[in-house]
């Protein structure tokens, strides 16, 4: 369990096969954009990539998608919200 710096949430690390590595909500919801899997407890989850989604994983039925997909946490981190309007009010000042 990891900590967003930002607005201290509960976050996770998902991985893509291409190791990058992306911050998501704790709770898995019905809508979240990103499906991953668990790789046990020595790995992050993997992310699973949309043309697999599209393939394999669309057959699994709607209660299964909700528990494995999660919304990327820079869609709902207020931390970071926070420091785009201090970083936008500060250009505006100095744009004076
Ligand atoms: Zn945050």
């Amino acid at each position: 369990m990891s900590l967003c710096k930002d607005c201290d949430a509960e976050i996770l690390y998902g991985e893509k096969p291409d190791g990058t590595r992306i911050a998501v909500d704790r709770e898995p919801r019905s809508d979240g954009a990103l499906a991953m899997l668990g790789r046990g407890t020595r790995m992050p989850p993997l992310i699973i990539p949309d043309h697999w989604v599209d393939g394999a994983v669309q057959h699994l039925d709607a209660e299964t998608m909700a528990a494995i997909t999660y919304m990327p946490h820079t869609a709902s981190c207020v931390g970071a919200q926070r420091h785009r309007e201090r970083r936008d009010r500060t250009e505006a000042e100095s744009a004076d």
